[in-house]
């Protein structure tokens, strides 16, 4: 069976591409290996997808654009993809069950946050962990938090956060900050932040939720403990890009470049959502993604 359009990952990007597709009256097939909804469908509360005046469940919402993709068309197969051929006109999609073959290829298998690999962090996950502060960080008005990392994001995400909380801790192993210097000297400026330099986090504690976090110092190994009612992990996300390694050109750090237009350096091909380079990922960016995807491949299935 031949498609007009295969997207492979079931998150935000692939379903709004999807819909698109579908509608197009393009022949769409969607593979997920995993549960519809990627990254989005573990998050509890979403409060800044518009069009929903209440936070909506991350999982509520993963429902919402499947069914809503499916009704115009879109196959949903579970299923996960181990090779592609993404070479001259036609594309081959194989998945640990099936090849298929299709005119089309949409990538939006999405990337994970790096974890800091500590006892209690799966447990306290959502419940004072978070590894988005644009996402979360509104769950922390007024109240004192920490930010791990140092580098664009971690120091980004304490500005911002420094904005909405009473107090913000910027834990740092070295002794100086990777971002770059706007923003560095935007943070030094900043009263309400606090540069814990040359430390690292060694245990988190907390019943319910966080409630503290032991911090060592690494050039003396004295430990101290800091009451925060939030951590905001910001030490780098990985993109689900290995299947498409010496495929789809790859930034430096592993994510799918595209163009505007969503597409690769290799002709039907596209990428969308949180495994392109990009500057923000969320999930409305995601599903923007998909939707220019979708659109730009239709004009290349009218092209063959
Ligand atoms: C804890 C947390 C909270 C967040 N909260 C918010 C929020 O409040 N608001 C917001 O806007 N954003 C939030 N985000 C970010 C948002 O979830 C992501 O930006 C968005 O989900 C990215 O969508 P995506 O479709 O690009 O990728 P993903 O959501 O990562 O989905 C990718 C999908 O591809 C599948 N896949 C991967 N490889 C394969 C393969 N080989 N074969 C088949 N399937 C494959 C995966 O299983 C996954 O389902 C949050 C993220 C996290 C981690």
């Amino acid at each position: 069976m031949m498609y007009d359009v295969i997207i492979v990952g079931g998150g935000p990007a692939g379903f709004a591409a999807a819909l698109y597709s579908a509608r197009a009256n393009l022949k769409t097939l969607l593979l997920e290996k995993l549960f519809s909804g990627g990254q989005m469908a573990t998050t509890d509360l979403i409060e800044n997808y518009p069009g929903f005046e209440e936070p909506i469940n991350g999982f509520d919402l993963a429902v919402q654009m499947e069914n809503q993709a499916k009704k115009y068309g879109t196959e949903v197969v579970n299923d996960e993809v181990i090779d592609l051929e993404l070479e001259g006109k036609i594309k081959t999609v194989k998945t640990t069950g099936k090849e298929y073959k299709s005119k089309t290829v949409i990538l939006s298998m999405g990337a994970f946050p790096r974890e800091l690999g500590l006892p209690g962090e799966n447990r306290l996950k959502g419940r004072g962990i978070s590894y988005c502060a644009t996402c979360d960080g509104s769950f922390y008005r007024d109240l004192d938090v920490a930010v791990i990392g140092g580098g664009d994001t971690a120091v980004e995400d304490a500005n911002y956060l420094s904005r909405l909380c009473k107090k913000v801790y910027l834990i740092h192993r070295r002794d100086s900050l990777r971002a770059t210097k706007a923003l560095q000297d935007e943070i030094f400026k900043n009263k309400k932040t606090e540069i814990v330099w040359d430390s690292v986090i060694t245990g988190i504690d907390g019943d319910e939720s966080v409630e503290s976090i032991t911090i060592k110092n690494v050039k003396t190994d004295s430990e101290t403990k800091l009451k925060v009612d939030g951590i905001f992990v910001a030490v780098g996300t990985i993109p689900n890009s290995d299947l498409v390694k010496n495929k789809v050109r790859l930034s430096k750090s592993n994510y799918i470049i595209t163009d505007e237009r969503m597409e690769t350096n290799i002709p039907g091909v596209f990428a969308c959502g949180d495994i392109r380079e990009k500057v923000l990922r969320q999930i409305i960016t995601a599903a923007s993604d998909g939707a220019i995807a979708a659109f730009f491949a239709e004009k290349h299935v009218g092209s063959i």
